[in-house]
């Protein structure tokens, strides 16, 4: 198989009460255990694509033969996005929450105003974007950008397929399975608790090898 699903690095409880255990065992296990499932699916037989990373493969999609094209976007774009997704979390205050420091911290402050500024544009964006998809913080052409993608699109994919593009650095999973068993319909107090568990050393190592 080309894509495995990767063990979270930490216990599925770890990151209570900001995101409860049930959803992250359901979330990890069923939502990106079937992307991962269907990628393989949709791949299986071409060499030219199993060979390939899940980030080099969605972000080439007119290299995808036709026949499976939407399947990679979507469970492509699945498997990257909470592959990122587990990794930029971490238990609150072991790890999780408090502040950005260093150059990413700098590059916020100087293209938002404020980490507090930031954070209202990127939950803005996390609130407005309608149905399922993500909110992301991008790295466009040497700067940070704040945007959104539906479904399980992904800035890799680039503008013309998702209406963003640039490296992304952090992205939030505003899909309702990933808040819906303890906050049902209040996403934003979701977006408000998640700042909570965000793992900022891992963010500032992913903004350092996108630079
Ligand atoms: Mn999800």
């Amino acid at each position: 198989m080309a894509f495995q699903l990767p063990s979270l690095p930490y216990d599925f409880s770890a990151l209570e009460p900001v995101i409860d255990t049930q959803t992250m065992q359901i979330h990890h296990g069923k939502h990106h255990g079937g992307y991962v499932t269907n990628l393989n699916n949709a791949i299986a037989g071409k060499p030219a694509l199993e060979t390939k990373s899940v980030e080099a493969l969605i972000g080439d999609l007119a290299s995808v033969p036709e026949d499976v094209r939407t399947a990679v976007r979507n469970n492509g774009g699945g498997h990257a996005n909470h592959s990122m997704f587990w990794q930029i979390m971490a238990p609150k205050g072991k790890g999780g929450g408090g502040e950005p420091t260093g150059d990413l911290a700098a590059a916020i402050n100087s293209t938002f105003g404020s980490f507090a500024d930031f954070k209202t544009r990127f939950g803005e964006a996390a609130t407005k974007r309608f149905g399922s998809g993500w909110s992301w913080l991008v790295l466009k052409n040497g700067k940070l950008a704040i945007g959104s993608t539906a479904n399980q699109d992904n800035p890799l994919m680039g503008e013309a397929i998702c209406g963003l593009s640039g490296k992304p650095i952090m992205g939030l999973d505003v899909w309702e399975h990933a808040y819906y068993l303890k906050y049902q319909n209040r996403r934003p107090e979701y977006i408000t608790n998640w700042w909570e568990v965000v793992n900022w050393t891992k963010v500032a190592e992913i903004y350092q090898a996108a630079k």
